[in-house]
C-alpha cells in the first residue's frame, strides 16, 4: 500500500517481478470484497 501525498487511504499493490498494478481505493463500497481482491491480486503475483 502507498498513501498518496495528500493523505488520502488509497494507494496501489504493485508486482515487482512483472510491474502489474492493482489500484486500491480507501473507501471501497464492500471492503472485504476489496480486500479479497487485493489478497489474490499478491497471490496471483507470486511468480
Ligand atoms: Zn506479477
Amino acid at each position: 500500500m502507498v498513501p498518496d501525498k495528500n493523505g488520502h487511504r488509497w494507494g496501489w499493490v504493485v508486482c515487482c517481478t512483472c510491474g502489474a498494478r492493482h489500484i486500491v481505493s480507501g473507501t471501497p463500497k464492500n471492503p472485504g470484497n476489496e480486500a479479497k481482491r487485493v489478497d489474490r491480486f499478491v497471490k496471483d503475483h507470486q511468480h
